[in-house]
């Protein structure tokens, strides 16, 4: 078990560089899904928070402390930036599993890694983009660049709360604007400790603010304000609409959104590899105990092979025993509140009086502990009418469905709200192809889904949301786009 005695919370506000109590000194107790216990009392932010951190972001804006230093100056404070967070790793990495659940391996391994590299690689992308100059004719000159928008809003959900947040203002930061990040209230610890570690680097004082609080309380209030020039939300497809209409009832921000997935996994009866296709339809849908908006939810599966794929994946599923996260062995830990473990249990309720055939799982686990965990589940017999293969469950719940030809697949895959992932397993290359092409979604893997890079965009066609995070098109959403336009009188 690691050691968590050292740690240290502290749930008040990152404004203006400094650490600040709510303005009505409202706090919200900071509970652990581990085992139930209070971690801390935490800021419980409102309209004057915000406002007050907005007005810091904006004075620090437009007196470009940070957006006026050369590039290649916000390079370097960014990339201390990301040494902090290594430097911190483990504090870090306990902190997130103590706030939300994910074991401790996987919260030093890839969360707080990922959050660092991602930070590093937009300080180091930022003196390397250049501006453009237009092909128009030699009596003019037109110029076409970069500026920050100003001060971007951002708002994060609880599954991969450091990533989440260093997808947006790492970006958002790099190309020189102001930032002001809502985390969940379901896990506000490292965000706030990360506003922290930014100023040690250099990050000037109201330049990164965060701000805790609940979404109507806080998050609202930063999506209608009315100095805010862009808002960035990551979270529910339901918010998500929320947040544009909120957008366009106030000042017209712009506003990007990461939402919800329902990823369907096709497997072929000629995929070339069925071990790795079984290790990765059960390995991605258990990752982070399912709380993945990318998890490949609904498996879809040839019939002729279904009762040997499921066969091997039924082997699998007890490496995926919940355990306590902070066991350095655990692979599956705990769902992060009491509140989501339900919604879980009422999808695995559904699935069963809907008629689905459960193979695994199913139940509460752990229940001793005071913390919330469920077994890995499979159900096998889904249909596509089914809710649990309709609805976002975002918990460790495969649903099953077997197809018989390719069209009817790719019509299958595609009937949903949603369009964030996909994946193809075949041998066929002209079938890997053409599926690819005929799905629906932001990113489609092909005879793999373990796949990831900064490099890469990752967003959803449909309802899956608006705008990509990471790649250099993440620039795209925290620039506006200028044209200058300069006469050229030729004297030759
Ligand atoms: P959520 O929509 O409930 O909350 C997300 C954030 O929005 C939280 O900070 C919350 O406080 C805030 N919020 C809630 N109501 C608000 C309101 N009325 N106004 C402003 N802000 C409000 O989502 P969640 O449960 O935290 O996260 C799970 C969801 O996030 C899933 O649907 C998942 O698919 C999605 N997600 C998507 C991606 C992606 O990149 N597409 C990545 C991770 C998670």
């Amino acid at each position: 078990m690691t050691d968590t005695s050292t740690l240290n919370f502290d749930g008040r506000a990152v404004i203006n560089g400094e650490r600040v109590s709510a303005r009505d000194g409202q706090t919200f107790d900071c509970i652990s899904p581990v085992d139930g216990r209070v971690l801390t009392q935490v800021a419980r932010g409102g309209q004057a928070d915000i406002d007050a951190a907005v007005a810091a972001a904006r004075a620090a804006f437009e007196d470009r402390r940070w957006s006026g230093m050369a590039p290649a100056q916000r390079k370097r404070v960014m990339i201390k930036f990301a040494d902090q967070l290594l430097a911190h790793a483990d504090e870090l990495a306990l902190t997130e599993t103590l706030d939300m659940g994910k074991p401790v391996k996987y919260a030093r391994a890839v969360d707080v890694n990922s959050a660092a590299n991602c930070i590093r690689w937009y300080g180091e992308a930022v003196d390397k983009v250049y501006d453009e100059i237009a092909p128009t004719a030699d009596t003019a000159l037109a110029l076409i660049t970069r500026q920050p928008v100003g001060v971007v809003g951002i708002i994060v959900p609880w599954n991969y709360p450091m990533i989440m947040a260093a997808w947006k203002i790492a970006p958002a930061l790099a190309a020189g604007n102001s930032v002001v990040l809502k985390p969940s209230e379901k896990s506000p610890l490292t965000a706030l400790r990360m506003a922290e570690l930014a100023l040690a680097a250099g990050i000037p004082p109201g330049v990164f603010n965060v701000v805790p609080g609940y979404g109507p309380e806080a998050g609202s209030p930063l999506a209608l304000h009315m100095d805010v020039d862009c808002i960035a939300f990551t979270g529910s497809t339901r918010v998500g609409k929320q947040i544009h209409v909120m957008a366009g009832q106030s000042n017209l921000k712009r506003a990007w959104t990461e939402l919800g997935g329902k990823s369907p996994n096709i497997v072929f009866a000629d995929c070339p590899n069925l071990d790795r296709a079984v290790e990765a339809a059960v390995g991605s849908i258990f990752f982070n105990q399912g709380e993945s908006c990318n998890a490949p939810s609904r498996l879809f599966v040839e019939a002729s092979i279904k009762d040997a794929f499921l066969e091997k994946a039924l082997k699998l599923v007890p490496n995926y025993q919940p355990a306590n996260p902070l066991e350095k062995s655990t692979v599956m830990g705990a769902i992060v509140d009491k509140v989501q473990l339900d919604n879980v249990m009422r999808y695995i309720d559904l699935g069963k009086s809907e008629g689905a055939r459960l193979l695994a799982g199913g139940e509460r686990a752990l229940c001793d502990s005071g913390g919330c965990y469920v077994l890995p589940t499979i159900f096998d017999g889904v249909t596509s009418q089914m809710t649990i293969a309709r609805e976002e469950i975002f918990g460790p719940v495969l649903s099953v469905l077997s197809f018989t030809d390719a069209a009817e697949v790719v019509r299958e895959a595609n009937n949903s709200v949603y369009g964030l992932q996909a994946a193809v397993w075949t041998s066929d290359l002209n079938k890997a192809h053409g599926v690819a092409r005929a799905l629906r979604a932001g990113t489609v893997h092909v005879n793999q889904y373990d796949e990831d890079d900064i490099t890469v965009p990752f967003g959803g066609f449909k309802q899956s949301g608006v705008g990509r995070d990471k790649s250099l098109h993440a620039f795209d959403k925290y620039t506006e786009t200028k044209t200058t336009w300069i006469r050229i009188d030729s004297p030759v």
